[in-house]
Formats: structure tokens, sequence, C-alpha cells
């Protein structure tokens, strides 16, 4: 979920109030990043009974920017959380995510599927990480 906190961040930075002086811009800029990754972890652990996650992340971020900013901002929130949305409401169509919990994509000698939990931010355990290799190279 890291990347679509971030994408989000990378949005919206750069609209951060530039009448501020540097230190309250440092401020928000850590405010909004630690909102923006708050809301992803939430919708992350609990994607089924986040309601609104994009008009809650707006609502909690939106001070830090000017007026004329607003528009802009709520867009860009509303874009970069539905698009992890999407992702997460793949996953768990995909039975990827099983209450949460993240499994091995790869499927076992026997044809099971691998219940192992896969390495951070990849879709494969320890042992099957060969299997993921071009994204790795990517
Ligand atoms: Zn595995």
């Amino acid at each position: 979920m890291y990347q679509y906190s971030r994408a989000i961040y990378r949005s919206v930075k750069d609209l951060i109030d530039p009448y501020g002086d540097r230190e309250s811009q440092i401020e928000s800029r850590r405010a909004v990043l630690f909102a923006c990754e708050h809301t992803m972890e939430r919708l992350a652990n609990d994607p089924l009974y986040f309601a609104k996650p994009d008009r809650a992340l707006f609502q909690d971020i939106r001070r830090h920017f000017p007026i004329t900013a607003q528009a802009e901002v709520a867009w860009a929130v509303h874009a970069g959380v539905n698009a992890a949305t999407t992702f997460i409401e793949e996953q768990i169509e995909a039975g990827a995510l099983d209450g949460g919990v993240a499994r091995c994509r790869a499927t076992t000698r026997k044809g099971k599927p691998c219940q192992r939990t896969p390495l951070p931010e990849r879709d494969y355990c320890p042992s099957h990480q060969h299997l993921d290799r071009s994204k790795v190279a990517a």
C-alpha cells in the first residue's frame, strides 16, 4: 500500500500552503504524508468497513492547503484512494487477502496454494521469491 500513499503525497505536496514559513511547510508535509500513510494502513487492514476513505483523508489534510488548491487536492486524493481501493478489491477477489493477511501467490508441488506470508512489498514468500524475479528487476 506504500506506493499508493506515496503517490497521493507526491501529487499534492507541491500544493501545500506556499505562504507559510519554511518550518511550517515542513511540518505540513510531514502531517500530510502521515495522514496518507495512516489512511492507506487503515484501508489495507479494514477495507470493508472503512467508508468514504477519500473524504476522510481530504478532511484530515485540507487545512494544509490554500483555498485555491482545495479542489485539486480533493481530486488528487479521490483519484489516489480510488486506485488503492481498486487494488484492494482485486486482491480480495483473487483471494490474496485473507482476513487482511497476505499469502504467497505460489502453488506448492502438491498443487495447493502456498500458505506462507510473502516478503514485504512482494507477492511471494522467501522460498518462492524466485518466481517474483521479473518484478524485482523492473
Ligand atoms: Zn510460497
